[in-house]
């Protein structure tokens, strides 16, 4: 096997903007799973920018389980995400789920997120890799690590040496109370094996808001680089995973802790 970009430590860090990924200051991606209008859209990011968030997620193609669930605005959406991104001087996370898509808006946004159901479509993984956006690759539920670093593989041999890791919880023998398990095993062992940089999503990982906090807790206190959690102004009127959206002052008590722990941790 040859995997050669894997192995090599220079290419530990991304970095957006002025910000470096993987360098001891986890980032904090926050924003509604997806959004129903321009209104609902921009009351999230304006609090969020509030508190201090500078990634904001919200998907306008959503691949559902279910094809009667909402698929999302679509391009209509995307539209507004440039809107907000212009205006709030916010950096956008965007889940893309085609090559058109990713020719279309692949430059424009800040941060591509490739979604658990498109970790093993290889030809979309490729046409991330003609970029330099960043991609947020998340790990299939059933993926092994080596299936996972090899999809990630796809993107650092086109060229986008810009590739971060995303763990959102794994399929296993899981009661059925919870969404999937999180596997924090996944920042050590992907520290140890790869160079990239790993986040972690306990959103969809637990499936319920009142996991969300404790398990960020456990991420950060395992040295990882990142969180990507589900926020909205009002949980309960998100149209998409309102079960595990957690709300403004649920995310703040999740910075406070990051910031202790950062300074603990100096
Ligand atoms: C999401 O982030 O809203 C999402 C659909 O994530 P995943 O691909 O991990 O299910
Ligand atoms: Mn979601």
């Amino acid at each position: 096997m040859n995997n050669e970009y894997l192995y090599n430590s220079n290419l530990r860090k991304v970095k957006i903007g002025e910000d470096i990924i993987g360098d001891n200051n986890p980032m904090i991606i926050a924003g509604p799973c997806t959004f129903g209008s321009y209104k609902e859209l921009e009351s999230i990011a304006r609090e969020l920018k509030k508190i201090g968030i500078k990634y904001f997620r919200a998907g306008a193609f959503k691949p559902r389980t279910s094809p009667y669930s909402f698929q999302g605005l679509r391009d209509k959406g995307m539209e507004m995400l440039f809107r907000i991104q212009k205006k709030y001087d916010l950096k956008i996370v965007v889940e893309l789920t085609t090559i058109e898509q990713v020719r279309k808006y692949g430059n424009s946004v800040d941060i591509i997120q490739i979604g658990m159901r498109n970790m093993y479509n290889y030809e979309l993984l490729k046409e991330c890799g003609n970029l330099q956006t960043p991609v947020i690759l998340k790990r299939n539920m059933a993926a092994s690590y080596n299936e996972w670093l090899l999809a990630a593989e796809y993107i650092l041999k086109g060229g986008n040496h810009n590739v971060i890791l995303c763990e959102r919880g794994i399929r296993t023998n899981n009661p059925s109370e919870t969404r999937n398990v999180l596997d924090l095993q996944a920042i050590p062992y992907i520290k140890k094996h790869s160079s990239l940089p790993i986040i972690i999503d306990p959103s969809h990982a637990s499936g319920h808001s009142y996991m969300v906090e404790s398990m960020s807790r456990a991420a950060i206190a395992a040295n990882v680089d990142g969180l990507i959690i589900e926020t909205h102004i009002n949980p309960k009127e998100s149209l998409c995973d309102s079960e595990q959206t957690i709300d403004i002052n649920q995310l703040k008590n999740i910075i406070k802790f990051k910031e202790e722990f950062i300074k603990y941790e100096d």
